[in-house]
């Protein structure tokens, strides 16, 4: 794909809303109703944000929206509220269906609707691969009024679950409405909007958003109104963003001198595969960094956990797939590395964006390998500026080098041992901080005598 090919707001038939958001309105001045004003308020949202000031209105005249807002900037609160409010009116059960690419996010977003919810009994159920089906399908039959889920999972449901239908459903939300409109989920979704009722009203949100109308089309949206908070692509004032050009074969070093330099900091790290997460991951934990990885080849269960480890701060480091780099809630990420650059520059938006959240500031640093240089350049294009070098000492990245080699070693042993396992049980669990965990201290006193970098 060409850089920028998708870029821009989303076009189509929607009327703009205009609205400008300069002064502070309350959720009571938005048309919120008290019982959900004070469910607000017990959250300590006291004024609403910009998106949620463009969209809540709009939706609750019961217009479609296209939302599109940055990360962190209150999108699940703007679609969550009018939902709630519609259900308050005319309770129904399987009212509200929220689609999502991700299981994390899923949970994410049936925290907040819990959160917003509990005061008025609203039951909710999140569905998403790699959890027990037949739990699910007892939690389907209790029938919730809100359902989030991943796609995959809810056609799993309802091509087999026993008396489970959609055909009531009153409210479609797609969150990160152009990763479910994309090619990935193409049959899934196909299949799901066959099955709920056209007559309803339909919420796509996200950071980024397709102007492909014949994308927007499948959505089936009527009339919407769309509210962007930045219509163009941004990321937040309070980014600092980098680069550092470097020869692939020094990235480790590099990697561990930054991660030395910015000591006492949070990171996310990015990785473009499953595999090269879980090596870095074990090459870290070997230098004595507190690093811990999450990736599709994890099990749910060890998915969930690493991530509550890092959000609890247990963890310093978290090593992750793109399966982590849209929407996840962590306001405390202090830096964002690119480990293997985004070969598509939105997701570069998506992953800087988990860092200098709800104003705070961040860094987020690129590594720019020889082989990298026109999709950094793309990235570039895309944002609309140009990004500085981060300062380094090289001699001192050198001399790491030996060290981190023997880190690597080791790291690609551990990584044998474990796919020989994971064979040999013909188990996908092993792919977690436990498994690490015991390799180091096999790999033990030696690790221990050396200095965590
Ligand atoms: P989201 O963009 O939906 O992922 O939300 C990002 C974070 O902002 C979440 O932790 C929400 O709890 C929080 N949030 C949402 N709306 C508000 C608000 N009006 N005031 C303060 N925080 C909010």
């Amino acid at each position: 794909m060409a850089a920028g090919e998708e870029e821009g707001a989303a076009a189509g038939t929607e009327t703009e809303s205009e609205a400008a958001v300069e002064e502070l309105r309350s959720f009571k001045d938005l048309g919120v109703t008290d019982v959900l004003c004070e469910a607000c308020d017990q959250l300590g949202w006291k004024v609403p944000t910009k998106i949620q000031v463009e969209a809540i209105p709009v939706a609750l005249q019961g217009r479609d929206v296209i939302g599109l807002a940055e990360t962190g900037s209150g999108k699940t609160g703007a679609f969550a509220l009018p939902i709630l409010q519609a259900l308050l009116e005319t309770p129904q059960r399987l009212f509200a269906l929220v689609l999502t690419p991700t299981r994390e996010l899923a949970f994410q977003i049936s925290e907040q609707f819990e959160a917003l919810g509990s005061s008025i009994g609203v039951q909710t159920t999140v569905i998403v691969g790699g959890i027990d089906t037949m739990s699910q399908s007892l939690a389907l039959a209790k029938k919730p009024h809100v359902i989030i889920a991943t796609p995959g999972r809810l056609v799993d449901h309802l091509e087999n679950t026993k008396g489970f239908n959609l055909r009531a459903l009153k409210f479609l939300v797609m969150d990160e409405a152009d990763r479910i409109l994309n090619m990935d989920f193409e049959t899934e979704v196909d299949k799901i909007l066959k099955v709920i009722p056209r007559d309803r009203k339909t919420f796509l949100f996200s950071a980024t958003m397709t102007k492909k109308v014949q994308k927007l089309q499948r959505a089936a949206l009527k009339n919407p109104v769309k509210c962007a908070v930045s219509s163009k692509y941004q990321t937040v004032e309070k980014l600092q963003q980098y680069y550092i050009f470097i020869p692939s074969k020094f990235k480790d070093s590099y990697l561990v001198y930054i991660l030395n330099e910015l000591a006492g900091n949070s990171f996310m790290i990015f990785c473009s595969t499953c595999n090269n997460t879980q090596r870095t991951a074990l090459l870290l934990r070997n230098l004595g960094f507190t690093a811990i990885p999450l990736h599709g080849q994890m099990s749910q269960n060890k998915r969930l956990g690493s991530l509550n480890k890092f959000k609890a701060k247990a963890r310093s480091i978290l090593l992750a797939t793109d399966v982590a780099s849209r929407g996840l809630d962590i306001p405390h990420v202090d830096v964002v590395i690119n480990f293997d650059i985004p070969t598509h520059s939105k997701d570069y938006i998506h992953r800087v964006g988990r860092t200098a959240r709800a104003g705070r500031s961040g860094k987020s640093i690129t590594f720019v390998t020889q082989y990298d240089v026109e999709l950094f350049q793309r990235i570039e294009h895309l944002i609309g500026k140009k990004l500085p070098a981060f300062p380094m000492q090289e001699e001192e990245v050198m001399m790491l080098t030996e060290r981190v080699a023997e880190a690597q070693r080791i790291a690609r042993m551990e990584l044998r041992e474990q796919g020989e396992k994971k064979r040999s049980r013909n188990d996908n669990d092993d792919d977690t901080e436990e498994a690490i965990g015991v390799r180091n201290k096999v790999a033990g006193g030696k690790k221990k005598k050396r200095k965590a970098f």
